[in-house]
């Protein structure tokens, strides 16, 4: 049987860290969040932002805009927070509607407080090697869970089912910068399962129930990012954990794996973006 890698656990000891060192600073920092229009699972996503970075003492602040925004008044409100030296980071959540486009935002936030790091200096920085003012969240989360039971990564061969920008793109450097050797897998990747069979790190991030136990080899590790409702509501992930943990040997739930590493992470570039500004 499977070892759970136990994202909340870690969460609550990261944030217990991050706590006690922003009690060394008489300033607090400052994260805004941008939420455009009323996706729910976007608005239950900052809010929990939200309520995390408030028992942490940071301040939080969302600022919410219908989704008939114009493009302008979000590059104005990026560039009024850019220069507010009050702010320690920006985020704006996505998706945003299909009339703004993502880059012109995204492009727009100072890279020194770009807290996903998705701006195109730290992005440009994380695929050269260089080190950027912070890496993305739930790339670092799932590193940081690894290191948390001393998984090996160098030498090993990671399969990232997922081509994103947030996820597989980011994910795919940092394991390569840790030596692993990187596989991403998409949509249009054919015979997924001959290739995710010789993994010894398997990562899921599709959104879809893709992953069962005939497509792992005995013994991986399992990180699933995927989040969905499936039919009953339920929330699952892409892999199909009750297959999986007999098979792998260590494998990350949903929920209760990366969703909560994702948070520390928001969390712990926050303070660091904070630190850097101070410093
Ligand atoms: P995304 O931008 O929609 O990317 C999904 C990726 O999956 C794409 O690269 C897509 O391929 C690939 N894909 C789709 N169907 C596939 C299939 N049948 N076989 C192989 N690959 C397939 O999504 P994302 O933003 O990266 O998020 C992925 C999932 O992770 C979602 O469920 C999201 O909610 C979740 N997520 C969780 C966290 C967390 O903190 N836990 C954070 C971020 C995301 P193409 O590129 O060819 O279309």
């Amino acid at each position: 049987m499977a070892e759970i890698l136990d994202g909340k656990k870690l969460r609550d000891k990261i944030l217990e860290e991050l706590k006690a060192r922003l009690e060394n600073y008489d300033k607090k920092p400052t994260l805004v969040v941008i939420l455009v229009g009323d996706n729910p699972a976007s608005r239950i996503y900052v809010n929990n932002k939200k309520k995390t970075a408030e028992k942490l003492g940071i301040n939080s602040i969302v600022i919410n805009y219908p989704s008939d925004v114009d493009e302008q008044t979000l590059l104005a409100k990026i560039e009024e927070l850019n220069n507010d030296k009050n702010v320690t980071a920006i985020l704006v959540q996505l998706p945003l509607p299909p009339h703004i486009n993502k880059f012109n935002i995204i492009n727009a936030i100072s890279p020194k407080k770009d807290v996903d790091g998705f701006t195109p200096e730290n992005a440009g920085k994380l695929f050269t090697g260089e080190k950027p003012y912070v890496y993305p969240c739930t790339p670092r989360g799932i590193i940081r869970l690894l290191d948390e039971y001393k998984i090996q990564i160098e030498g090993q061969h990671a399969v990232i089912v997922g081509r994103s920008n947030i996820v597989g793109k980011p994910l795919a450097q940092m394991l390569l910068q840790r030596n692993a050797t990187v596989t991403i897998c998409h949509s249009r990747t054919p015979n997924l399962a001959d290739i995710t069979k010789t993994a010894d790190i398997v990562v899921s991030a599709v959104g879809g129930k893709i992953i069962g136990k005939n497509m792992l080899k005995s013994g991986c590790v399992v990180v699933d990012v995927g989040i969905f409702k499936d039919e009953n509501s339920k929330t699952r992930g892409d892999v199909d954990f009750d297959e999986a943990v007999s098979v792998a040997s260590y494998i990350s739930p949903v929920p209760g794996g990366v969703g909560p590493m994702t948070i520390a992470m928001l969390m712990a570039n926050t303070v660091e973006l904070f630190e850097k500004a101070c410093l």
